[in-house]
Formats: C-alpha cells, structure tokens, sequence
C-alpha cells in the first residue's frame, strides 16, 4: 500500500509542486520510510530464507528413521496396512524450486559425529567416502535429468551428509525439511558406521547411503524383502531397480514428467502415495 502511495506521488508530480504543502511533504517521507521498512525487513527474511533453505517462521520437520538393521519393528507394519498381496514402495514427497536447475547439490561431512565424546575430530576413512560417492554416482547415472554436485562447504548444499559412530542401532537417519507448501527444501543424512558394536562393511555402507538417499528423492520404505527401500539392512538390495527409479520420478512429478513430454512446469505435490512394483 505504501508503495503504491509513492508511485501515485511520482505520478502527481507537477500538482505536487504546485499545491502540496511542507506537512504533506513531511507526511511522504515517514510514508517512504515506513514502505524502505518493509521491504527491508522483507529482503532480510528473504535472504535468511535462502542461506537456511527454509523460511525461519514455516519451517516444517520430517523425520525418517530407519528401523533397527536386523529387527521387525511393528511400527513399520502399520505403514504398510492396506498394501497387502501386493510389493510397493511408499511415495513420500516432493522436492520444490531446488530442482527447477536439475541439480541437487550435496556436502559430505569430514569428521567423524561421535556420540560418546564431546570433541571428537576424527578424519572420515577412504572406504566410508567412497561408499557414499558410489551411491551416489549409481542414482546419478539411473535418474534422467538429475545430476548430483559435490560442494566444498556445507553453506548451501541441498543435501548434507555425516557419518557417526557412538551407541546407536540405527543404520541410517534421514531428516527431510520442508518449506510452507510441503516441497523438501534440505535433507540431512546420517549413516552408522556400525550398530550393535559391530561395523559395517564398505557394501553395507554403500548400501545404507543408497538408500538414505532413496529417502533424499522422496521415497518411503518398500513393503517387500529384497528391495534397496527394505526397512532393514539385512532384507535390503545393494543396488537401485527400475522401480525406485520410478518411484522418485512419481515423487517429483512436476520435474520428471515435464522432461518426458507435455507436463506443465509447476511445482506440484506427487499425485498417489506408493508405487507398485510388480
Ligand atoms: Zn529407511
């Protein structure tokens, strides 16, 4: 409103020099000052929103914690009611403007998160860096019009990615964030290096990260065993199918399905809640 106000007097300009008097004047400079305000604090909000990847007032928590690695969680089961007799993965949810450019940018942690000590600045091994750069380049390579970019610095990384050690029996944890509208606007990844005081192997790790990264892209868990999205590790698949591939394309729909044919570029919630397999 007042910056309407300012253009009208721009516009009124001549009469203005002619008839307006100093209070009416003194009146337009609080008026200016008052819309410089608001568009200042609006500008400060919207940077805040950008560098944090949510808006501070709106910021909406997801979180997808992945079951105990080699236990039947009932919780689990719950989920999956209503899909009995047939193998689907769950559809979670979309990613929005982040992947109008095609690109999901991801930072990968180089210390060590050690639950049971305070000041813990252990480098990350070679072979838990290579495992999540694998998982990674084998989702790149499947998902047409995606690409994955590492980045120095966490500062603006659409995903960001840690491991741990500590008293933990979760394999993976994956916390969505999510802007006013429901859209994924940052995920952060957590992988064990163990559970159960017992380490992962390089390929279980790689696995974990494939499938924490299924998470990322807006995939639930599968119902069935063998399945990369298999709630536990020990009833998992190493390696992504055509189906988890589907299932990310079915999750951010208003992206995928644009580059396939004649989808209108909006962003859009995913229109069903699972896939199914086969
Ligand atoms: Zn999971």
């Amino acid at each position: 409103m007042e910056l309407a106000g300012g253009r009208n007097n721009g516009y009124d300009k001549d009469e203005n020099l002619r008839n307006i008097s100093d209070g009416r004047n003194g009146r337009n400079y609080i008026y200016v000052g008052i819309a410089f305000t608001i568009f200042a604090v609006l500008t400060i909000a919207h940077l805040a929103t950008m560098l944090s990847g949510s808006f501070p007032l709106f910021n909406g928590l997801d979180r997808i914690t992945d079951q105990l690695p080699f236990y039947e969680n009932a919780q689990n089961r719950a989920e999956f009611e209503g899909y009995s007799g047939r193998d689907i993965i769950l559809v979670c949810c979309s990613w929005g403007e982040e992947l109008a450019d095609g690109e999901l940018t991801y930072f990968m942690g180089e210390h060590l998160i050690d639950e049971d000590a305070n000041d813990n600045r252990d480098v990350i091994d070679r072979t838990s860096i290579e495992a999540v750069t694998k998982a990674i380049e084998e989702w790149d390579s499947k998902l047409e019009g995606l690409r994955f970019t590492e980045t120095p610095t966490r500062r603006g990384a659409d995903v960001e990615i840690y491991f741990r050690v500590g008293q933990n029996e979760k394999a993976g944890i994956t916390n969505n964030y999510y802007d006013y509208y429901g859209f994924v606007t940052k995920s952060y990844v957590q992988i064990s290096k163990g559970a159960f005081g017992f380490a992962f192997s390089g390929n279980q790790l790689e696995q974990i990260a494939k499938h924490e990264i299924g998470h990322v892209l807006g995939l639930g868990h599968a119902n069935f065993d063998g399945n990369l999205m298999a709630a536990q590790v020990n009833r998992g698949s190493g390696s992504v199918s055509g189906c988890e591939v589907d299932a990310v394309y079915t999750a951010n729909d208003w992206w995928f399905g644009k580059l396939s044919g004649s989808q209108p570029l909006y962003i859009r919630q995913p229109t069903t809640d699972y896939i199914e397999c086969r």
